[in-house]
């Protein structure tokens, strides 16, 4: 591939940028998106190809094969239930992404139903199995980590739940926990697993990737129709080929080969737990703040917290005071927009750039909790 300078070392580079997505790009890697082009079908990209895909694989803890897209991670929830979903499907919804999902697949023509669980609070397995029980489902699907409310699912007991209860397929949104948060495609039997490169991976967006499982393949051979950029047989049969479906984003490879360099030389369990220890710094700073989540404290999510203001602050406050002093937090979202603001500590963010933050927001809601008493 064409050379430009590149290195993996870590700069130190001062993170302000706090958004649950996309996350902070480190400048080796947006360097990397100026390299020349080369033809997305010469040996060049090919080499360079296979080696982004290998070296996936660690990152999804699988033996199968990482495909990729170009595109963004809401073309590959499309992809799983159009390639895999012969009628029914089952969506599990405690948030905006999972609600998504299943609207997906009604635009999609399936037979979709849903769970619903109300916001904040994580999918109890138990509700999975009874729900299996009284239908049979070509697939489930969840989403590992609800952006939109800072949840994280139990996604192995979930897994294992349809396992035992069903033949469908479970199909995995991890778009903001993979590479943040354990997620073991092969351990925990996940026929699909599905992410965006813009979020713990900390790369430009423009690339998705995922896996599919044998039993996965296998479904869709008996799906028809399977569109056309939505095929997962076309990306399988393309990628032993060494390639992807159509043009990909070449300059996107470029920033991965430069970033999973980096995120192998971390070590996706060391990366876990800097995950880990960022969401457990932010809990603790909201204690001591005495603020409240919009979530179930069992089910806190390392790569996004998503916080309530204090009494008299709104929550769009929060966010356009601490723009003002040059920090980026993510805004509430979907059904939380009015009512909370996201800090997204994923993807390069170091303790010391989080510090930085909160010390930042203690300065704004002083601020801003100050103001209000006065009004
Ligand atoms: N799923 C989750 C959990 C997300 O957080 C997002 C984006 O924030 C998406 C899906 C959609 O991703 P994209 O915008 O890449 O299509």
């Amino acid at each position: 591939m064409p050379q430009c300078g590149m290195t993996v070392s870590s700069p130190a580079e001062e993170i302000r940028f706090f958004l649950p997505g996309p996350a902070y790009v480190l400048e080796d890697v947006r360097r990397a998106l100026t390299a020349p082009m080369v033809a997305h079908r010469s040996p060049e990209f090919k080499d360079l190809y296979r080696s982004v895909t290998e070296r996936l694989k660690p990152v999804f803890r699988t033996q199968q094969e990482v495909l990729t897209a170009t595109g963004s991670a809401t073309l590959l929830m499309e992809l799983a239930v159009v390639s895999t979903v012969r009628r029914d499907v089952l969506h599990l919804v405690n948030g905006a992404f999972s609600a998504r999902w299943h609207a997906v697949s009604l635009a999609a023509g399936k037979q979709a139903d849903r769970i619903d669980v109300p916001w904040g609070r994580a999918v109890d397995p138990d509700l999975v199995r009874q729900a299996l029980g009284r239908k049979r489902y070509d697939a489930v699907t969840l989403v590992h980590n609800e952006t939109s409310t800072g949840v994280v699912n139990p996604l192995e007991d979930i897994a294992r739940g349809v396992k035992e209860s069903s033949d469908a397929l479970i199909l995995v949104d991890a778009v903001s926990s993979l590479g943040g948060a354990p997620v073991e495609t092969d351990a925990w039997g996940l026929d699909l697993v599905l992410t965006g490169g813009q979020k713990a991976l900390a790369l430009p967006p423009g690339l998705s990737f995922f896996t599919a499982s044998d039993r996965a393949l296998e479904q869709a051979e008996t799906v028809v129709p399977r569109g056309f950029y939505t095929d997962l047989l076309r990306y399988r049969d393309k990628h032993e080929a060494a390639g992807p479906i159509t043009t990909p984003m070449i300059s996107a490879f470029y920033a991965a080969d430069v970033q999973l360099d980096r995120i192998l030389n971390e070590g996706m369990e060391a990366r876990w737990q800097r995950h880990r220890e960022l969401a457990e710094a932010t809990s603790e700073w909201v204690e001591a703040r005495g603020l409240t989540w919009a979530c179930d404290r069992a089910h806190r999510s390392w790569t996004v917290s998503c916080l309530r203001p204090p009494p008299g602050v709104a929550a769009p406050e929060v966010v356009a005071a601490a723009a003002e002093k040059g920090y980026t937090l993510g805004p509430g979202y979907g059904d939380f927009k009015p009512t909370t603001f996201r800090i997204g500590h994923m993807g390069e963010v170091r303790p010391r750039d989080l510090a930085r933050l909160l010390a930042v927001l203690d300065d704004v809601l002083d601020e801003l909790q100050g103001s209000s008493k006065r009004d």
